[in-house]
C-alpha cells in the first residue's frame, strides 16, 4: 500500500473502492501516477473531461478568472455565466438556464422546477416517473428517482413522489401517470445503469404521451450531452425536443459545474425559489464557457462521432474473435462491451497493468468514456491493450 492510499484509509470515508493509483498530472488523452507511470484514460473523470485533461483553453481561461474574480453571488451579474447561458441556449432547443455545482444538484433543481409547474399548472401535480436502471444522483431525491435498488435500500425511506418504471416501455410510463403527474424524467441513454440503449421511437413516444397529458418531460443528459453520443445533445439523434435539460458532466472539461435548463413554456420560477451559493460562480462558468466554445468551434461532437464509430467498430473485431464478449453498445464516445462471465473486475486490472484505464459498469461489464478530442490513433492504442488482455482470458 502507498503512503496515500494508507493515508485515504486513515482520513477519509471508505464511499467507494479505488482503483489503487494515485494519479497526479494529466495531458490530452493521458495520466501520469505517482511513480511516473503513463496512461491512457478512457473513463476520463467518469465522462467529465470533454477536452482531456488541461486542456490550454481550459487551464487559461481558469487562469485569467482565477486573478480576475472568483466568486461574489448571485446578487450580482457576472460576465462568464451569462456568456455560459448565451451559448447553452444559442445551441440547445431550451431557452433559459440555471447553473449549479453539480449533477445531482441539477436535477433536484429540474424537479422543483417540475413541482412549481404541477402545482401551477395541473391541480398541485407533483409525482414524477423515472425509469429501472436509471441513475440521477446521490441526494436522497435523487436516489429515489434512481430506479437502482442498490442505491436506495441504504436510505429507506425514499423520499416521497417519485415512480420507477421499467425502461424503453411507453406502456410502463402510461400505466404510472395519474393526475398527480408532474414530470418524466429520463436519460436518452442510461450511463451508470450499464450503457442501456432505447428503442429509437422510445423517447418519442414519450414525448408524445407527455404533450398529450400536460406533463414535463425532462431528459437527464448530464452524461450524455456535451458532445458525448456525437452530437452536442443526445436529444437532437432522438428527433424530440425535452422541455426541461439537466447538464453537468462534460460541461466544464473538469471543473464542478451543473446546469438545468429550460424552455420558456415550463419556465415557472420566480425570484426567491430556486438559489446557490456558488453555483455560476465565474471561475467554473469561465472553463466551461472556454469549454463549449471550443467544442462548438471545433467540431468536437463531430470527432467524437466519427472516432465512436471506428471504436465500436474495433470492438465488434474483437468481439468476433472472443466467443465471451457477448455485446458491444453505445454510441459516439461512450461504449460499453459485455461477457457472459463476471470478469470486469479482473479486466480492469488487467488493463490498468498495460497502462490503460477503463470502467467497470458491471460485473459483467466495460465502460469506456475516453475524452472527447482523441483520434483513431488512441483507439488502436486501447484495443492493443484490449486485445491482449483479452487473449489472455
Ligand atoms: C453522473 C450523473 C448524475 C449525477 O451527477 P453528479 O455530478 O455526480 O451529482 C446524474 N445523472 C446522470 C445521467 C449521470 O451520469
Amino acid at each position: 500500500m502507498s503512503k496515500w492510499q494508507g493515508m485515504e484509509s486513515k482520513y477519509f470515508m471508505h464511499t467507494v473502492d479505488r482503483v489503487p493509483v494515485t494519479l497526479v498530472k494529466g495531458e490530452g488523452a493521458r495520466v501520469w501516477d505517482d511513480e511516473g507511470r503513463q496512461y491512457l484514460d478512457f473513463v476520463a473523470g467518469w465522462a467529465v473531461n470533454s477536452l482531456g485533461h488541461c486542456h490550454q483553453v481550459v487551464a487559461q481561461a481558469l487562469a485569467e478568472q482565477a486573478r480576475t474574480l472568483i466568486q461574489v453571488s448571485n446578487q450580482f451579474y457576472t460576465i462568464p455565466q451569462l456568456q455560459l447561458a448565451e451559448i447553452l441556449v444559442q445551441h440547445s432547443c431550451l431557452d433559459k438556464v440555471f447553473i449549479s455545482n453539480s449533477g445531482a444538484e441539477a436535477n433536484e433543481g429540474a424537479v422543483k422546477l417540475a413541482r412549481r409547474y404541477g402545482k401551477q399548472r395541473r391541480n398541485g401535480a407533483y409525482e414524477v416517473i423515472s425509469a429501472n436502471g436509471s441513475f440521477h444522483g446521490r441526494t436522497l431525491s435523487m436516489v429515489a428517482a434512481s430506479g437502482q435498488a442498490k442505491h436506495q435500500q441504504p436510505y429507506l425511506p425514499l423520499s416521497p413522489g417519485f415512480i420507477n418504471v421499467e425502461y424503453n416501455s411507453i406502456d410502463a410510463i402510461k400505466s404510472a401517470t395519474t393526475d398527480k403527474t408532474c414530470a418524466v424524467i429520463l436519460e436518452p441513454l442510461q450511463g451508470e445503469g450499464g450503457v442501456n440503449i432505447p428503442d429509437d421511437d422510445y423517447l418519442k413516444k414519450v414525448r408524445g404521451w407527455c404533450d398529450e397529458k400536460g406533463i414535463l418531460l425532462i431528459l437527464d443528459e448530464i452524461q450524455t450531452g456535451i458532445g458525448r453520443l456525437g452530437t452536442l445533445f443526445a436529444y437532437e439523434q432522438y428527433a424530440v425536443e425535452p422541455d426541461v435539460m439537466t447538464l453537468a458532466k462534460g460541461v466544464g472539461s473538469g471543473v464542478p459545474i451543473g446546469a438545468f435548463m429550460v424552455k420558456d413554456s415550463a419556465n415557472v420560477f420566480v425570484p426567491g425559489e430556486h438559489g446557490s451559493t456558488f453555483g455560476g460562480n465565474p471561475l467554473v462558468c469561465a472553463a466551461a464557457y472556454a469549454t463549449l466554445k471550443y467544442i462548438i468551434e471545433n467540431g468536437i461532437a463531430d470527432n467524437a462521432k466519427k472516432v465512436g464509430e471506428y471504436f465500436k467498430g474495433r470492438l465488434e473485431e474483437l468481439r468476433g474473435k472472443y466467443s465471451f464478449i457477448t455485446d458491444v453498445r453505445g454510441r459516439g464516445l461512450l461504449l460499453a462491451i459485455e461477457f457472459d462471465r463476471e470478469i470486469a473486475a479482473d479486466l480492469l486490472k488487467a488493463c490498468l497493468g498495460n497502462g490503460l484505464l477503463v470502467n467497470r459498469v458491471k460485473p459483467d461489464a466495460l465502460r469506456f468514456m475516453p475524452p472527447l478530442i482523441i483520434g483513431n490513433g488512441e483507439v488502436d492504442e486501447a484495443i492493443g491493450i484490449l486485445g491482449k488482455v483479452l487473449a489472455a482470458v
